[in-house]
Parts: structure tokens; C-alpha cells; sequence
């Protein structure tokens, strides 16, 4: 049963368990973060690997300890609470020295879908393992030909008695390499306009025929990959929601992931200021008002975090709220990109073990591209918002509605 209201006294209760059973199981975040930046900054598959284990471990803890998955019914491993009780939580657990980098496709993107769009035993068999941390999951979505344009994806999947039998090739593919089980996009119905012949598939990466290469970023860490798909079978019971309906289930799990971007503030003010006061920039006014500029924005994304909250409490869906965060976020990454390096001055053209804290820093600029782009870059969320929201007239696109067989493609 999930709850939808919950008192003060309620959610205190709830904050003074996590409290405590976080003291009794983590480390505190220590006030000096150059330890923890470190470790994200490394690049080397040994440092990966150690950075999935811990994840794996932590998630189990967290599963034990009965908090993961706050929101998610009781009967699929879950707590049942409402989002307000997942706010505390998330809350609590930010002073603490823990990563579940690894599961934001699976406990982000992929549980929510599923819960939505999955049938019984799609959820039985999905869920827990997920919220145990035993499975890490990935997004095999883009292609070289449809990232924004996503409904336009090439990859085939023909059905073979009860299986599927799919081939293409997916790119930008976070975690994939090292993922268990993929969420998979692919063409089912040629003969329709675009949206309507794509069927939404579960996929154990596993499977013979699937293949996935990291591909290196400019920040020097190789997360994601792309995906080579060669007469890989997938069981048709693997298939969420109705076949050719898969448009509509991907939906769910972009608006979770354009949420989950948005609230993913990763680093604080507190960061920043840190930084500033390593370099002795504290007294310099234009770096003084880059950091008030920095500390309200901080602000403003927590207010629309908790707008969104209040929207789900309400029980209204997951809208253009998403788009508005994820611009938002994009904007905050682009500007404290800049700050780090304002900060830094000279320092700032140094890289890797030579800069502060390993090159940290320069990631945090060089990594705001892979932020503005993933998840729908900039100029598509603000299509989406001068369409949805503002009711401005759509871009005239003939592909919508004729077949998928007669639009020209670039392949
Ligand atoms: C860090 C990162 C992680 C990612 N992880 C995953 C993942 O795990 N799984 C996955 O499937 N994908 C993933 N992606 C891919 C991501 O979803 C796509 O990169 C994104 O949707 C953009 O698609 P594209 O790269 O093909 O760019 P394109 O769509 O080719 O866009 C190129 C440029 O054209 C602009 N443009 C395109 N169409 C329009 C339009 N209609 N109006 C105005 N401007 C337009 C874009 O804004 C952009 O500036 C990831 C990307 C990044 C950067």
C-alpha cells in the first residue's frame, strides 16, 4: 500500500531511524572531500571495478537494513512510504560517505517503468534484485542516427515463435559494460509512422550476440559504451508493455531520467566555497559574486526539487516539471563548470595527478557537455516546453504520420 500522506511527526520518526541506522552502518562525509573527489576522478578500470563492488555493497546494506527503494511497494521489496519519506531519506543518507553511482539506470529509470508498465511477474522477477543491488542496468536507447530525434531508432527486432531476434547497433550507453540486465528500444512495425512500431524489451546483457565497447570521454572516464546487436534473442515474456506500444512505456523512463538528472545536484555550495578558500580567492569580489550567484542557483534547484515532490504528493504524474529541472540543471552545471575554473585561475589549465584534487575539478568543467546532452539535450527540452507548456505551434514534421519505411534516413 503506498502512502500518501504522511504528519511531521511521522516523517520525524522515519528521519531519526535513518539517523541511526545510518551512524551504525556508514561513514560520515568527512569535511575535507578531497579523498571522495579523488576517487571520482580516477580513470583506470582497477579504481571502476573497486567503485562497483563498493556500490553493490552499500545497495545490499541499504536492502537489509530495510530503506532501499522507499517508495516501492512492500510486496516487491519495498518500504511503501510516500515520496516525502524517499525526501528524508535522501536527505539523511548526503552526509554519509556512500555511492550507488551504479544503480541510477535500475532504482532511477528502470523500477518506476516497470512498476508502471510491468506485468506481475515482470516485476517480481525485476524489482527486488534491482532494490538488492544484486543487478545493474543500463539504457540501450540511442543510436548513431536517433538521439534526439529517439523515435527514428533503426534497430530491428523480428518475432521467431516466443522469441525476438534482434539486431543494430545503440551508442552512449551508460554502464553498459559492466551492466546485467539492459532496457532495449527497437523497431517492430516498419509500416507505421515511427512512434507506433517500437516495442519497449527487458534484456539480459548476457545474451549471446551483444557486445558493448566503452568509449572514452573527454573527461577520461570510459562510463558508457556503444552496443553492437547481432541475432540476439530475447524471450517474448521480456517484452514491457503491448508490442508496438513501446513509445508510450519509454515515456516513463524519460521523465524519470530527465528527473533524476535534475535532482541530481552532486556536488553543494559547500564544494565550491571549499575551493575557494584552498586558492585564497574568498576576498576576491568578482569570485565573491560568482559564489552568491552560485549559492542562490543552488537554492532555486532545491525549491523546484521540492516542487516536484509536492506534485507527486499530490499524485499528478511526472510532466514538463522534468524538462523545466533538466534545463535548469544544465544551466547550474554549465555555470559552475566556469566557477571551478574561475576559482582555480592559472591553476586551472593544469590536468589530471598534476591539478588539485587529480584533475577533479577540470572533470566538473569538462563533464558539463555529457550533462546538457544526456537525457535530451537543451534545445529539445525547450521544444518541449514551448510546446507543452507554452502551446507555441510544433515544428512541422511530416514523419510523424507517414510510414516509417518511406521517411528518408541518413543509414
Ligand atoms: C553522458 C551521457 C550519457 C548518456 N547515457 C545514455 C544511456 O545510458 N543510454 C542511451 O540510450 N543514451 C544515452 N545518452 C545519449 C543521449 O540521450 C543523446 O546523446 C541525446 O539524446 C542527444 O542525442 P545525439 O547525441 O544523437 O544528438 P543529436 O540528436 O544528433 O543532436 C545534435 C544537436 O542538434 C540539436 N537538435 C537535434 N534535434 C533538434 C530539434 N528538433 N530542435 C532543436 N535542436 C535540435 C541538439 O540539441 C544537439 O545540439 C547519453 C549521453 C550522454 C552525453
Amino acid at each position: 500500500m503506498t502512502v500518501l500522506e504522511a504528519s511531521t511527526d511521522e516523517l520525524e520518526a522515519f528521519r531519526a531511524e535513518a539517523q541511526a541506522w545510518l551512524e551504525l552502518h556508514a561513514e560520515r562525509r568527512q569535511p575535507d572531500t578531497s579523498a571522495f573527489k579523488r576517487r571520482v576522478a580516477a580513470t583506470n578500470p582497477e579504481d571502476e571495478r573497486a567503485h562497483v563492488e563498493a556500490c553493490k555493497a552499500w545497495q545490499h546494506l541499504i536492502f537489509d537494513g530495510g530503506f532501499a527503494g522507499v517508495t516501492v511497494p512492500p510486496e516487491y521489496g519495498g518500504r511503501g512510504a510516500s515520496t516525502a519519506f524517499d525526501r528524508v531519506w535522501r536527505q539523511e543518507v548526503a552526509r554519509y560517505e556512500v555511492d550507488t553511482g551504479v544503480f541510477a539506470v535500475g532504482l532511477g529509470m528502470v523500477v518506476p517503468t516497470v512498476l508502471a508498465h510491468g506485468t506481475e511477474e515482470q516485476k517480481q522477477q525485476s524489482i527486488p534484485l534491482a532494490l538488492r543491488g544484486d543487478e545493474v542496468w543500463c539504457q540501450l536507447f540511442s543510436e548513431p542516427g536517433a538521439g534526439s530525434d529517439l523515435a527514428g531508432l533503426t534497430t530491428r527486432a523480428e518475432r521467431d515463435g516466443d522469441e525476438w531476434v534482434v539486431n543494430g547497433q545503440k551508442v552512449w550507453n551508460s554502464f553498459a559494460h559492466i551492466a546485467d540486465w539492459g532496457i532495449l528500444l527497437a523497431r517492430t512495425n516498419w509500416d507505421v509512422p515511427k512512434h507506433r512500431g517500437i516495442t519497449y524489451f527487458l534484456v539480459d546483457m548476457r545474451t549471446p550476440g551483444i557486445e558493448a565497447r566503452p568509449l572514452r570521454q573527454i573527461t577520461g572516464v570510459a562510463h558508457f559504451n556503444e552496443t553492437f546487436l547481432t541475432d540476439v534473442r530475447i524471450p517474448h515474456a521480456n517484452v514491457l508493455g503491448e508490442v508496438n506500444g513501446g513509445w508510450g512505456v519509454a515515456q516513463t523512463t524519460l521523465m524519470n531520467e530527465r528527473a533524476l538528472i535534475g535532482n541530481a545536484t552532486g556536488l553543494g555550495f559547500r564544494d565550491y566555497l571549499e575551493l575557494a578558500r584552498h586558492y585564497g580567492r574568498t576576498d576576491d569580489p568578482t569570485i565573491r559574486q560568482l559564489l552568491a550567484a552560485a549559492y542562490t542557483r543552488f537554492e532555486m534547484l532545491r525549491w523546484l526539487g521540492q516542487r516536484s515532490q509536492a506534485a507527486a504528493r499530490a499524485g499528478r504524474p511526472l510532466g514538463p516539471e522534468s524538462s523545466v529541472a533538466k534545463l535548469v540543471v544544465s544551466d547550474h552545471a554549465a555555470r559552475n563548470g566556469d566557477l571551478a575554473l574561475a576559482i582555480e585561475g592559472a591553476a586551472g589549465m593544469l590536468a589530471g595527478r598534476d591539478a588539485y584534487e587529480d584533475g577533479f575539478w577540470q572533470q566538473q568543467f569538462l563533464g558539463q557537455w555529457g550533462i546538457r546532452i544526456g537525457g535530451g539535450t537543451e534545445q529539445v527540452q525547450r521544444n518541449i516546453l514551448g510546446e507543452r507548456v507554452l502551446g507555441l505551434p510544433p515544428e512541422p514534421r511530416p514523419d510523424k504520420t507517414e510510414p516509417f519505411r518511406d521517411i528518408p534516413k541518413n543509414i
